[in-house]
């Protein structure tokens, strides 16, 4: 079938309301358009979602990572263990603090690093465990939780892509200091921006120095700071999301329930799990393409993408596996036997809350065709 008959699918979807474009205006009109007072409610509504004591919001998710760590004093040679399979700006944002970073393997049932992978990595350099909530869904927080605490070690999550993800009924980013991105693409996005999340009075005191040159009162600064401050212009793009996000929940959750019923039963299709005692925030929907399945990722990819269904592979290689990583000093590679697995079978389906019946139809539909056409050999 010819792609022009049917209209794309794309993997993600920016859609801003008119409640957006009035708030917009109305900080455009306030002449307060840097840091302000729509940035504050930005905060304390979000704090309020994720039910934590205090929100600092920052300019990007990179610097969230980043500010969170600086805030710890953190001295040369510190290790901070994170995942393989996340983002760049996860290990960006170690090296920038002045760390070191070291790699814990990952679960293939959650894409996260665990309790037990963690602790296999533990040296007395150790000072942070940083998981990364890959996908929007949460790593095992309560067992990670109590590793940190045995062993006193800060807990950093990098949040970026589960917003309102919760296990054990703990939102993601409320177990440790959690680092939330509201980049264009994310569940919630302000186009560029970060979000902080603390019930750590003293870290939450110093994140919002920090933020401000360091400065506590006018030209009374009481430590070496930065500027990583967000502008109300930004917020105002955000504010309006954070009312109708529980219902965006719900779409993308009904979507991704729908996509793990059509593609079920599929040799070598392995669909994510839904873990018992967590809630997804399905930011990604990614499934498994197996050595046993008819097809190759990359055919899947080009069929797909040729049947105008947007897809992507988050992410393409081990977030140390390139030149510069490999060769760089604070960085130590360790095995990840299930990281590098998974690295090669990845694929992301679209799972976002502008899905119609029709789209979710044609996506099973297309897969079931590519993965049930091969069986009478080639
Ligand atoms: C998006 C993202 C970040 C960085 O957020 P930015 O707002 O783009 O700086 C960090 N970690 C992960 C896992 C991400 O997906």
């Amino acid at each position: 079938m010819a792609m022009s008959e049917e209209h794309p699918i794309p993997i993600s979807v920016v859609r801003l309301g008119d409640d957006v474009e009035k708030l917009l205006l109305d900080v455009v009109r306030s002449g307060i358009i840097a840091q302000g007072p729509v940035v504050k409610r930005l905060e304390d509504t979000f704090a309020e979602m994720i039910g934590v004591k205090h929100v600092v919001a920052v300019n990007n998710g990179t610097t969230a990572l980043i500010a969170a760590m600086q805030v710890l004093d953190l001295q040369p040679g510190a290790e901070v263990i994170t995942s393989p399979f996340t983002f760049v700006a996860t290990l960006n944002a170690i090296l920038e603090a002045g760390a070191t970073a070291r790699f814990a393997d990952i679960s293939a049932d959650d894409f996260n690093v665990t309790a037990e992978s963690l602790a296999t990595r533990l040296t007395d350099r150790t000072k942070v465990l940083m998981p990364v909530h890959l996908y929007g869904q949460s790593a095992a927080m309560t067992d990670i939780d109590a590793l940190a605490t045995a062993h006193g070690l800060h807990l950093i999550e990098d949040a970026a892509q589960a917003h309102c993800a919760t296990d054990a009924g703990r939102a993601a980013g409320s177990w440790g200091t959690g680092c939330f991105s509201l980049y264009a693409t994310k569940n919630l996005t302000s186009s560029e921006g970060g979000l902080i999340s603390t019930n750590d009075d003293a870290i939450a005191d110093r994140l919002r120095v920090l933020r401000n040159q360091g400065m506590r009162q006018r030209y009374q600064y009481e430590m070496a700071g930065n500027n990583y401050r967000l502008t109300d212009i930004h917020a105002a793009l955000c504010v309006p999301q954070l009312a109708t996000y529980p219902a965006q929940l719900d779409r993308r959750r009904t979507n991704a329930a729908r996509l793990n019923e059509g593609l079920s039963g599929l040799v070598g299709l392995r669909t994510p799990a839904q873990l018992p005692g967590r809630e997804h925030a399905w930011h990604q929907y990614t499934v498994l393409v197996g050595p046993d399945a008819p097809l190759s990722r990359d055919n899947m990819i080009e069929a797909l993408t040729s049947a105008g269904i947007g897809c992507g592979i988050y992410y393409p290689r081990l977030v140390f596996d390139y030149d510069c990583y490999r060769s760089h000093p604070d960085v130590i590679v360790d095995d990840v036997p299930v990281a590098a697995s998974v690295v090669q079978q990845c694929v992301s389906l679209p799972v976002h809350p502008y899905l119609t019946t029709a789209d979710l139809d044609r996506i099973i539909g297309t897969i079931r065709g590519l993965f049930e056409s091969d069986t009478h050999g080639a």
